[in-house]
C-alpha cells in the first residue's frame, strides 16, 4: 500500500484525470512529501497518475513519466510559490523539472533523460 505523510487519496481523486494514490510510485510520493516540508507551502497537484491511453488520446508519447507514476504536476501561480516549489524539488532529488505558466512539473523517472529543465 502506498502510503503518504502530506498526500491524501483526496487529492488523487480530484486530479485531473481523477486518479488514486495507490497508482503512484512510493520512491516518488517520499520525494514529493519532502519537497513539501522543504517548501514550507501548501502544495496544491493538478495532475498525478495517468495511463498510456490517456496520453495518447491526448496527443502525448503515451510513456511519459506520469504515465509510470513519478510524476506530478504542481499548481503554482506567482513567481514566489514556484521559486519556492522548484527549489524544494532539486532539494528533494527531483532530477527532472517542466515550467509552465500555471504550474510546475516535477517526476523522479530513471527511464528518461536527468537533470533536465524544460518549458512548455
Ligand atoms: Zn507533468
Amino acid at each position: 500500500m502506498i502510503t503518504s505523510k502530506h498526500f491524501s487519496e483526496k487529492e488523487f481523486k480530484s486530479c485531473s484525470p481523477s486518479c488514486s494514490l495507490q497508482d503512484m510510485k512510493q520512491s516518488t510520493m517520499n520525494r514529493l512529501d519532502t519537497l513539501r516540508e522543504l517548501a514550507g507551502i501548501p502544495i496544491v497537484i493538478n495532475s498525478a497518475y495517468r495511463s498510456s491511453a490517456h496520453d495518447k488520446s491526448k496527443g502525448r508519447s503515451g510513456t511519459g513519466a506520469h504515465t509510470l507514476g513519478q510524476a506530478v504536476d504542481i499548481r503554482c501561480n506567482t513567481s514566489e510559490t514556484r521559486f519556492k516549489v522548484v527549489q524544494a524539488a532539486i532539494a528533494a532529488g527531483f532530477s527532472r523539472i517542466g515550467i509552465d505558466k500555471a504550474f510546475v512539473h516535477v517526476d523522479d523517472s530513471s527511464q528518461h533523460a536527468q537533470c533536465v529543465m524544460w518549458l512548455y
